[in-house]
């Protein structure tokens, strides 16, 4: 059977740590399914088609990454599909307590589904979704935080 892995996240938008994760995954497990959660209580600044787009066109050269959406909780959706790994990205220590919080709830939930946890290339580990939004609002530089394609849309939301 396949190796399949989800990477969950809200992707709003994908940054180049988010890939850094996605492509050590898809260099270990057969196949990567990148997620967007739509049941967090964020509220995004793209939708969740142009999200889809981005993760798309950003990962289309790595091979095996899909996309999908869900507003199920991660457990039921990766029973459904028949995954039992779950892939995070850590970055700092302050990611750890807010991962260690959901790892433990779905590991009570689905015992059988394991949480991997990846640590990001040091030169994205101060690199989050919100901070790459907050710089574009201003007009600032992102130049190689986040992919071309991710760079345009910023500036043509914030224009
Ligand atoms: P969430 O709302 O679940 O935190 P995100 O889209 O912010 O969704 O993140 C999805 C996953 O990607 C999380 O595991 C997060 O830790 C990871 N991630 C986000 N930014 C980075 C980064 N710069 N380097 C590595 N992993 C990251």
């Amino acid at each position: 059977m396949k190796k399949l892995a989800i990477v969950p996240g809200s992707f709003d938008p994908i940054t180049n740590g988010h890939i850094d994760i996605i492509r050590r995954g898809a260099n270990i497990f057969d196949e990567i399914a990148v997620v967007i959660f739509n049941n967090s209580a964020k509220k995004s600044l793209f939708t969740v088609e142009e999200r889809i787009h981005l993760i798309k066109e950003a990962t289309k050269e790595i091979g095996n990454v899909s996309v999908d959406v869900s507003d199920d909780l991660l457990i039921n959706y990766a029973k459904n599909k028949e995954a039992f790994v779950v892939l995070r990205g850590l970055r700092a220590v302050s990611d750890f307590e807010y991962e260690m919080q959901i790892t433990s709830m779905n590991r009570r939930l689905a015992k059988d589904i394991e949480t991997f946890f990846v640590m990001t290339n040091n030169q994205y580990s101060f690199l989050s979704s919100s901070i790459v939004k907050e710089v574009a609002k201003y007009q600032g530089d992102i130049h190689g935080l986040v992919p071309e394609i991710v760079e345009k849309a910023l500036k043509e939301k914030y224009a």
